[in-house]
């Protein structure tokens, strides 16, 4: 099965032991892509060498996470951003709002989110966007952004129909994680809900492992159980569903 893992943090040092070996398995299982986030200007350098040593396969994007906006700075972070698109990052992000953790002050987020959101939309690049607890703060901006052209996807969303409803109104996409083959995972509304043409699939890894590997390091050769219950909610084959996203990643991104 053919798809492309939307949102894989293959720069984190739980991977420094076998990173080859992992990359090689998510291309055996069928992965075409793996879109490897800077979720920090540190993760972002790292990633941008993985997409140096896997041309075509690793792509990479540069931002700062919510949990470290309060050390945003934005003349140095916004720089470091557009020097990392400057050579080649296919997104800004991962950046948002994350109102659970709340691990950096709620105005500092939204100011760090918004000066992404500027960037994204003066570069004309998507935006990889995280968001747990934040639904109207996140409909702003993302809306707001949105009529300016931004465009972008709400990452392992676990949100509510009403806020993916107005980021796809806005030519947005919605992206799923290992976390709807969870049992507690009811949603299948929401599962339903997304257009084909504004659908994702992701990793996440090395966190959230589909089920069976729940609790384990997760790791992209493992999205095909997501795209299998996104299959199975949606009553299509995972073949299709694996085309579909992967498809729908290389637009939004424009992947080579
Ligand atoms: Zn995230
Ligand atoms: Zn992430």
């Amino acid at each position: 099965m053919e798809y492309i893992d939307s949102h894989v943090h293959l720069a984190d040092p739980a991977f420094d032991a076998d990173r080859d070996a992992v990359v090689d398995r998510a291309l055996q299982a069928g992965a075409t892509a793996l879109v490897c986030i800077g979720e920090s200007l540190d993760a972002a350098a790292r990633s941008a060498e993985l997409a140096a040593r896997f041309p075509g396969v690793c792509f990479h994007t540069a931002g700062v996470h919510p949990h470290d906006a309060a050390t945003f700075d934005a003349a140095r972070d916004v720089e470091a951003i557009r020097r990392e698109v400057a050579r080649g990052a296919v997104a800004i992000g991962e950046c948002g709002l994350d109102y659970h953790y709340d691990h950096s002050p709620r105005d500092r987020q939204r100011s760090a989110f918004g000066a992404q959101l500027a960037l994204a939309r003066e570069l004309a690049r998507p935006v990889v966007v995280h968001t747990r607890e934040a639904e109207d703060d996140t409909r702003a901006m993302v809306e707001d952004a949105g009529r300016d052209g931004v465009v972008g996807v709400l990452h392992c969303y676990t949100g509510s129909l009403a806020l993916a409803e107005a980021a796809i109104a806005v030519g947005w996409y919605v992206s799923f994680s290992g976390i709807i083959t969870f049992k507690r995972w009811t949603d299948d509304t929401l599962l339903r809900a997304i257009p084909d043409d504004r659908l994702l699939v992701e990793s996440d890894a090395p966190y959230l492992a589909p089920v069976p590997h729940r609790g384990k390091r997760n790791e992209s050769a493992w999205v095909g159980l997501t795209v299998a219950r996104l299959a199975v909610a949606r009553s299509v084959a995972p073949e299709t569903i694996g085309r579909v996203t992967a498809s729908n990643a290389r637009r939004l991104f424009r992947l080579a």
